[in-house]
């Protein structure tokens, strides 16, 4: 594998996860993001990962500080990609934005670095236009909570060169994700073609007032063996990243289920990053 040098563009709540997940396994990390103020919330996100390394994956102090200390901190882009093997970008889910990225980094970026998204919604094909080089391009989609829940999907579009593909599942095993190859692009990839209509079916059965969110969890906990019900893997997800997708129409035809998300939004019950979703944490 060729990847030694990873830059993570983004440190919100995935970008930190997927830098310090690559940091614990060795990579040196530079993690860019916009400002001060985000590099700041990007260091507390990370430091606040250790209870759960340590308690869900037994690493203790020295370990977890032995990844923080592979972890390096800038808001100057140039910087930050210039001797980039791989920058993996888990910034905002907006194509402007994304598209104003990739045209930023394909100039900054050394010609043979690969860009990886993490985008949730977006193809590869749509972020592709945007770079110079389209072969270099895919998506690498992280699940929340990297380090137990540690799927990566691998996405490419029809222009992606099969070798960046195998390198990027190489890495992918290297940071102790367990690969998930798709063979051709697909809106959602695996994992949220099966959890959305989950989710959204829950949210319906409550906002149609057939059953409150703790008996729909309960049912499908009881009936299934499953550990979480959709309104515990709502929280967990959190709802300003679910607001920050729209649904499609035929999912939400009059518009009650995102009405709701948004109020909650609103009211700052965001699920487990306030500490007040559906349950309290
Ligand atoms: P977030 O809002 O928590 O973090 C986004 C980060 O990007 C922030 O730190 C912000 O300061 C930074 N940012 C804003 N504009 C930027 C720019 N122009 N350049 C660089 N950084 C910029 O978002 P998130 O939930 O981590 O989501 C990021 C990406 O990961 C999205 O594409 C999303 O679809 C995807 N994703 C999220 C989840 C999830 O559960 N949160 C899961 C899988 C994939």
């Amino acid at each position: 594998m060729t990847i030694k040098m990873l830059t993570v563009a983004g440190g919100g709540v995935l970008g930190s996860q997927i830098a310090y997940q690559a940091a614990y396994k060795g990579f040196p990390v530079t993690i860019y993001d916009i400002n001060e103020d985000a590099l700041n919330a990007a260091k507390k996100r990370v430091a606040a990962l250790q209870p759960s390394y340590q308690t869900d994956l037994n690493v203790n102090e020295t370990d977890f500080k032995a990844g923080v200390s592979r972890l390096t901190y800038t808001s100057d882009l140039a910087k930050a990609v210039k001797q980039a093997d791989l920058v993996i970008e888990a910034i905002p889910e907006n194509l402007d934005l994304k598209t104003k990225f990739y045209q930023q980094i394909s100039e900054l970026a050394p010609a043979t670095a690969i860009f990886s998204s993490n985008s949730s919604s977006l193809l590869p094909s749509q972020l592709a236009p945007a770079t110079s080089h389209p072969e270099r391009l895919l998506n690498m989609h992280f699940a929340n909570h990297i380090w137990v829940n540690n799927t990566a999907e691998i996405m490419g579009s029809p222009k992606t060169d099969p070798e960046v593909y195998r390198e990027v599942v190489a890495f992918a095993k290297a940071i102790g994700m367990i690969p998930i190859q798709l063979k051709k692009e697909h809106p959602s990839y695996i994992l949220n073609s099966l959890l959305t209509p989950l989710m959204v079916s829950g949210m319906s059965l409550w906002v149609n007032g057939v059953a409150d969110p703790q008996t729909i969890d309960k049912t499908w906990m009881l009936a299934t063996g499953a550990e979480m019900g959709p309104f515990a893997i709502l929280d967990m997800i959190g709802a300003r990243t679910l607001t920050a997708v729209p649904l499609p129409k035929t999912m939400d035809p009059d518009g009650q289920i995102t009405a709701k998300l948004k109020q909650r939004l609103a009211e700052g019950k965001l699920g487990m990053e306030s500490g007040e979703g559906f349950y309290h944490y």
